[in-house]
């Protein structure tokens, strides 16, 4: 799908905000850990070529979540380390080695998968996934990882590093973390052969647990500008947001008392209103429980009244505006400010859902 770019709804994406927020948590790391900045999802909404462009001399390389992501880096030209974070199917390795990849490898299954459809190991870079107490992907235990290590090995890979990931970094209590964290330094002290890279860090552990770096960190949402807890734990620094999403005022008009407005007709005038309608609606990311959210225009907060419908959504305006009167719905205006935090909280979800969801269908622009 192309973006619609004959329409005033935009997604500006601040790559020097982005280049800020990267250089704000390597400063409080030790000189020798690696940054992997973290651009699955098309960089949370963000973009994924442009965002590497622009960090290709930031940080060490990237992780990405399937062999599509990493591909794409490839094709713009992003020379540096990738690597996938998902299950990368057995069939596919020869594209991993082909592009110079490096994979997660997760469990002894796969291992013998691999070897029963007698896919070619040699020379692919693994990186080994520990599953600490996260319960998602990874070995549980010692044995586990050795026999692993082992039989990639024999195999012909070279098992270039060992990592986990945390479940609870963003939380205030740290007992489930420093039960992981224990596990994990464990597991790896005690292995036959320990790979060079070791990874623990996402971003809510590099602000919050900045003693737990091993030899690298991936870091995702803080590089975007957003605090990983929402708004649960304040941030230690300053991180600027990268994305902001603007439309404008395509059709403004006077409705006398009593008229609805929208699909279902759930909003009804009270009194002589001016509405205004927006061309954003929920196949751009802007999904339907945002009805009685807020939007900014000329700095005053206005409601967003009726459903929102697909492409559209209609909000309350205090007086008439002319057309092309720029509408914020992430961002600041005048002294006012809706964050991606903010919509989470109203929609009873996470701001990295938000940013992922902005759809194809918006045009970014960047800076
Ligand atoms: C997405 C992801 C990250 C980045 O997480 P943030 O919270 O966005 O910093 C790191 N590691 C793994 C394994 C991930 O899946």
């Amino acid at each position: 799908m192309i973006a619609s770019y004959h329409r005033p709804t935009v997604a500006n994406v601040k790559l020097d905000h982005i280049l800020f927020n990267t250089q704000q948590l390597q400063e409080r790391l030790p000189e020798s850990t690696k940054t992997l900045a973290v651009v699955k999802a098309n960089a949370y909404g963000h973009g994924a070529v442009p965002v590497a462009k622009a960090l290709a001399d930031q940080v060490d390389g990237f992780c990405v979540s399937n062999l599509d992501e990493a591909i794409e880096l490839r094709m713009a030209g992003i020379s540096q380390f990738i690597l996938i974070l998902g299950v990368v199917l057995p069939e596919e390795i020869f594209l991993a080695k082909q592009e110079k990849l490096a994979v997660t490898v997760a469990s002894l299954d796969w291992l013998e998968l691999v070897r029963q459809q007698k896919c070619d190991l040699r020379g692919l870079s693994v990186h080994i996934k520990v599953d600490s107490g996260m319960g998602r992907l990874g070995v549980r235990c010692l044995d586990d990882a050795n026999r692993l290590i082992k039989g990639l090995k024999e195999a012909g890979s070279e098992v270039d590093g060992i990592f986990t990931h945390f479940a609870t970094a963003d939380e205030a209590s740290d007992v489930k973390f420093n039960q992981q964290l224990t596990f994990f330094d464990s597991l790896v002290n005690q292995l036959d052969d320990k790979p060079a890279m070791v990874h623990a860090s996402n971003s809510a552990t590099s602000i919050w647990h900045q003693d737990t770096v091993m030899n690298a960190v991936r870091l995702g949402i803080a590089i975007y500008g957003l605090n990983p807890s929402g708004h649960d734990l304040p941030l230690p620094f300053e991180l600027k947001p990268a994305l902001t999403l603007e439309s404008a005022l395509v059709h403004v008009k006077t409705l006398p008392a009593g008229e609805t407005v929208g699909y279902g007709a759930t909003y009804k005038t009270a009194a002589e209103e001016v509405i205004g309608t927006v061309p954003i609606g929920y196949a751009d990311g802007w999904t339907r429980d945002l009805q009685g959210f807020e939007v900014l225009v000329d700095g005053q907060r206005c409601e967003i009244v009726g459903r929102v419908s697909m492409d559209q959504i209609t909000i309350k305006l205090p007086k008439s505006y002319p057309l092309g009167t720029v509408v914020t719905l992430i961002g600041s205006n005048g002294s006012d400010d809706i964050s991606a935090t903010d919509l989470a909280e109203k929609r009873g979800t996470i701001n990295y859902e938000v940013l992922c969801l902005i759809s194809d269908r918006v045009p970014r622009k960047y800076r």
